[in-house]
């Protein structure tokens, strides 16, 4: 890899005016294609990004760094010493009704992090791989928070979102 590839880029903030507009964008529906030069260039410095010592996240979506593709790496946590892995034009096809609660962070959202109960513990997903494959599996717990997290940020959807809506609905109940 070149020296460039192994740069971290910097990642867009919602503290930002400017910043904050693009991660409230959808990304492109074009297909993110492995063969391109420009996206194998890309995925290096995203997962240097979040690699990156000021980051340190378990995963992270291209709009992140203010690239609108359909590109995010996830930290595997279901697998054996917990691989970063990255996934071209994800999609969950199916959500379970049963759902986890479980602390979430983001690096786009500074010095917080708040628990979320609104995340399925399972969910069945499709993407493409680096090595133009099209793939489904099955995702559970902790992993399966992570794909939903950056899945969202690929359609401008922040956990701030999922939380404002379960405040509403607690308020709702009570009403
Ligand atoms: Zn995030």
């Amino acid at each position: 890899m070149s020296a460039d590839s192994l740069t971290p880029m910097r990642v867009y903030k919602i503290t930002n005016p400017e910043d904050s507009l693009l991660l409230r964008t959808r990304s492109s529906k074009i297909k993110a294609n492995p063969n391109n030069p420009n996206i194998k260039h890309f995925v290096s410095r995203l997962f240097a990004t979040v690699r990156d010592s000021v980051s340190l996240g378990v995963g992270i979506a291209a709009p992140q760094v203010g690239i609108l593709k359909n590109i995010i790496w996830v930290q595997r946590f279901d697998k054996e010493n917990i691989p970063f892995e990255v996934y071209l034009n994800p999609k969950i096809t199916k959500y379970s009704k049963n759902k986890q609660s479980v602390r979430e962070g983001c690096l786009s959202i500074p010095n917080r992090s708040d628990v979320l109960n609104c995340r399925s513990h399972q969910i069945e997903i499709e993407y493409d791989t680096m090595e133009n494959e099209h793939k489904q599996e099955t995702i559970e717990a902790f992993t399966a928070v992570i794909f939903q997290h950056e899945i969202d940020h690929l359609n401008g959807i922040l956990y701030l979102d999922h939380l404002e809506k379960e405040i509403q609905e607690a308020k709702t109940l009570k009403d």
